[in-house]
């Protein structure tokens, strides 16, 4: 039974409103259900609708994205600041000495790695589009906008679904981070199986396809900090959490009762 999410659920843009690939994979209604029910119990706790971090056009929106991969906010903000005090804009970014930008990011991980990335990904806009901007992604549906950035080696299906969500772009798409992932993992809503990338069209067609973009970046956020603040990847407060009665991994730690079991 569908459960009121209490977001603004207005449609998208007529553009974006045909069915989404992932919205047509079959989906148990029992998943949904407790989907929907997750939702619901989370977004009180978590204070929906949750403000947008981030008010970026897309193209850095997808700078931040990279720089963040396996990185502190933190750091990847202030490797994020550096690339822009130093580059105006990413034209600048483009033509500089890899080292150069690798020294700017040296705070994130990987930055040996992620400096030439950079620069291969924005070359691969430019040569595709003409120019250095994604704004054109506006104009796509959903799985088009996905389908596009994730041709682009480097990119997948967390980072094109961080792009379109939270930059300026607002389209709804559903992101899952490692904590998202962990949560929908012991909840039962995936399987111990299926891994970050997979996950993402499983659980987005779970949602209602017409759910607006604020809605599923709750979504995302909502089980994001439940998995950050609740759900830890060692030691989850099973205890006193919300979805216990919901989370069969819960249940097996309490032995059903809500009491830790003692080790
Ligand atoms: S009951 Fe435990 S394992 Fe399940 S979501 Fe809550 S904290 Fe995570």
């Amino acid at each position: 039974m569908p459960i009121a999410s209490g977001h603004d659920l207005a449609g998208p843009r007529p553009r974006r409103t045909r069915p989404a690939k992932s919205a047509a994979t079959a989906v148990d209604p029992a998943l949904s259900d407790k989907a929907l029910a997750i939702h619901a119990r989370l977004c009180p706790v978590y204070g929906c609708p949750i403000p947008y971090f981030h008010s970026l056009d897309p193209l850095s929106e997808l700078v931040s994205s990279l720089l963040s991969h396996r990185t502190r906010n933190a750091e990847s903000g202030r490797a994020f600041k550096a690339l822009r005090a130093r580059y105006p804009d990413w034209e600048g970014m483009l033509a500089a000495p890899v080292a150069e930008i690798e020294a700017a990011i040296a705070g994130v991980t990987w930055p040996e790695l992620k400096a030439p990335r950079l620069q291969a990904i924005l070359s691969a806009v430019k040569a595709r589009q003409g120019a250095l901007s994604l704004d054109f992604l506006e104009d796509m549906a959903v799985e088009e906008a996905r389908a596009w950035l994730e041709a682009i080696p480097g990119v997948g299906p967390k980072t094109s679904a961080a792009v379109l969500s939270f930059s300026l772009l607002r389209m709804p798409a559903l992101p899952v981070d490692s904590h998202h992932h962990r949560v929908a993992q012991r909840t039962g809503l995936i399987g111990p199986r299926v891994d970050v990338g997979p996950s993402h069209p499983i659980l987005r067609a779970q949602l209602p396809a017409d759910w607006s973009a604020q809605a599923l970046y709750d979504n995302h956020e909502v089980l994001m900090l439940h998995g950050q603040h609740v759900c830890h990847h060692r030691n989850p407060a099973c205890g006193r959490c919300v979805l216990l009665d919901l989370c069969p991994e819960g249940q097996a730690r309490t032995g059903g009762g809500g009491a830790i079991r003692e080790p």
